[in-house]
């Protein structure tokens, strides 16, 4: 399955993080290097609409889909050169789908942070320039091969254009992910290289209680890494939310004016950005989010389910969730409405379509 790689600076709130992420309780060390091995948590997507519809038609069981995250060893100064654990943290980068990055905005004095400064600016250039150096020398290497594959007519040209294109970008400072948000060069035409910084990042800034209620800082912070989407969380409170009942910790969110937990948030956003979506399936067995791509089509997401559903697929029977709802999940009110949908092989899944299968066996 896809996953998200946390990467950061030491002392930036990573492991605390992923421990209230994975409601694991391995503790957070005050200590640079404290998350040596990569660690994978695998957390459900929130969807309010799970429990309503498992009312609906009488389950207890709830299955959601899962974001997975991958909690991948501090990154310094060098990493790209392979000083300290620079090397492991590029192997473990490079297998992730997406890159999350935890960037600290929160003070305190007695937590050491490694460049001596609470700079968010920085510290993303800090990692995103290793990233960088990381292509560059990616780049590097595949020269040589790709002219002589040029000159051999074994490449095309557009192709070998496009990774001069990726060098000169990276050249600047810039992430293959920004360059492509704003139009200068298309991911798809180096995939090959498997570049990092292609990949798509989200980042999370680590703020305090204070800067969570600060709209103008949250704005200026948006805005240094837009388009990527930001997500701003206290890891400290949201570590502390995991350890309350769900019914304590809607108050203590409640309490502090929040809508939701930032790390829902921040699963929501993370599954958004790999390009994930759902369907739904809703029976007296279960109710479940199916996760598939964006884009697929009733047969593929059929296959989801069980392959022979995609070998022998027929039709999908499907209903929208706000129908489903509105008929009070009784499928002779959605029928005599017209609301059940019959879609063929070339229909696109939408988010909230409630599907049953139909196949021959
Ligand atoms: P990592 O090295 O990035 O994994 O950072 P840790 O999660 O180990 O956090 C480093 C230290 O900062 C620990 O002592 C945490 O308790 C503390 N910490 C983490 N998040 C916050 C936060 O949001 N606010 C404050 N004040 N301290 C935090």
């Amino acid at each position: 399955s896809l996953t998200i790689g946390i990467v950061g600076l030491p002392n930036v709130g990573k492991s605390t993080m992923f421990n209230a992420l994975t409601r694991n309780n391995v503790l957070a060390e005050n200590y640079p290097f404290a998350t040596i091995e990569p660690n994978t948590g695998i957390v459900p997507l929130p969807d309010k609409r799970l429990p309503v519809l498992a009312k609906l038609v009488h389950t207890e069981k709830i299955v959601p889909a899962t974001v997975t995250f991958v909690d991948i060893a501090g990154i310094v100064k060098g990493a790209s050169e392979g000083e300290g654990l620079g090397n492991k943290f590029l192997a473990n980068i490079r297998e992730a789908d997406a890159i999350c990055e935890v960037v600290r905005a929160f003070e305190d004095d007695d937590i050491v942070h490694v460049n001596g400064k609470i700079d968010p600016a920085d510290d993303i250039d800090t990692i995103n320039t290793e990233l960088i150096l990381a292509d560059m020398q990616t780049i590097e290497n595949a020269l040589p091969k790709l002219e002589k594959d040029l000159r051999g007519k074994k490449i095309e040209p557009a192709y070998f254009e496009a990774v001069k294109k990726a060098k000169e970008i990276l050249e600047a400072g810039e992430t293959i992910d920004h360059a492509a948000a704003a139009g200068k060069i298309d991911k798809a035409d180096v995939y090959d290289l498997h570049l990092l910084t292609a990949k798509p990042f989200i980042y999370v800034f680590n703020v305090d209680d204070d800067e969570l209620q600060n709209d103008d800082l949250k704005k200026k912070l948006a805005d240094s890494v837009a388009p990527a989407p930001a997500v701003f969380l206290n890891a400290q409170f949201e570590a502390d939310l995991t350890e309350l009942d769900e019914a304590d910790a809607r108050e203590m969110l409640e309490d502090a004016g929040l809508a939701e937990s930032g790390l829902d948030q921040l699963a929501r956003v993370g599954f958004d950005i790999l390009g994930l979506s759902t369907f739904l399936t809703a029976g007296e067995k279960e109710v479940r989010a199916w996760q598939i791509h964006k884009g697929y089509t009733a047969p593929q997401a059929a296959g989801v389910i069980h392959t022979d559903f995609e070998k022998g697929f027929i039709k999908a029977d499907i209903v929208s969730y706000d129908d489903f709802v509105a008929a009070e999940g009784s499928m002779t009110k959605i029928k005599e409405e017209g609301k059940l949908r019959q879609e063929g092989r070339d229909y696109v899944m939408q988010d909230g379509d409630i599907v049953e299968f139909k196949f021959n066996v």
